[in-house]
């Protein structure tokens, strides 16, 4: 009798151990959730017709080009911006700011082992890349938009020491994953909805190419691209 019922505890205690560790991966690899941080990504109620589009990365060759597609649409875009291309491109990042947009945090080198860090190294990851950003904007990004979309617990520490909102998004393109522009642009307008948060990259010339198509289509339906302060009413910098 004993047996069964430490048995019967001990299949529950299985299950419940599953489910937190499959709950744990899962926030841990879907932004969306928003499971360890608050995480902004998207505007719920709106009563206009606003998109924000977002562009991880950058700055890099490309980023001219996005920005006068930007600038013939009369669009506002936020750029989360990584320090080390931030540094090797201070010409077309003043260039970002200048125009109106806006740019966040996506850390310093973009380490592919992010969600192995610990919360010092994450620290010095988002200090160093708000640095290099001061230095050229003369403010504190507030946002921060982790690599790869990763939170887990120590994520979240780090951010609540840097006082950064986290950015995540509700329309990902997939455009370093797609090979091809046209259907870079179809997968957005497919899903796209107003106050969506959309994800490009501005590091490819398909990007570019996929914009030349969804820009016109977006202003076509009557919407208009917004930088991500404009959207959720937040400080864009400290
Ligand atoms: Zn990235």
């Amino acid at each position: 009798m004993l047996i069964g019922i430490f048995g019967y505890s001990f299949a529950w205690f299985l299950v419940i151990l599953l489910l937190s560790v499959g709950l744990t991966a899962w926030g841990t690899f879907d932004i969306r959730l928003g499971y360890f941080i608050p995480t902004f990504f998207r505007k719920k109620s709106h009563a206009q017709r606003q998109v924000a589009l977002t562009f991880d990365d950058g700055p890099s060759p490309y980023t001219a080009e996005v920005l006068q597609l930007l600038k013939t649409y009369q669009f506002k875009a936020t750029f989360f911006c990584i320090g080390k291309q931030v540094s090797a491109y201070p010409h077309i990042t003043r260039m970002i700011i200048d125009e109106g947009h806006t740019i966040g945090n996506h850390t310093y080198s973009h380490p592919k082992s992010f969600g192995f860090l610990k919360e010092r190294e994450i620290v010095t990851e988002l200090e160093r890349c708000n640095l290099i950003i001061q230095q050229i904007v003369g403010k504190k990004p507030q946002f921060f938009r982790p690599p790869f979309g990763v939170t887990n617990p120590l994520v979240a520490k780090a951010v609540q020491y840097t006082k950064q909102h986290v950015i995540g998004w509700s329309n990902r393109s997939l455009d370093t994953v797609i090979g091809d522009d046209d259907k870079i642009y179809r997968r957005v307008r497919q899903k796209l909805k107003s106050g969506d948060i959309i994800l490009f990259h501005d590091t490819s010339q398909r990007t570019v190419d996929a914009l030349k198509q969804l820009l016109p289509y977006l202003q076509k339906q009557g919407y208009i691209s917004v930088s991500v302060d404009d959207l959720l009413n937040l400080q864009g910098y400290e």
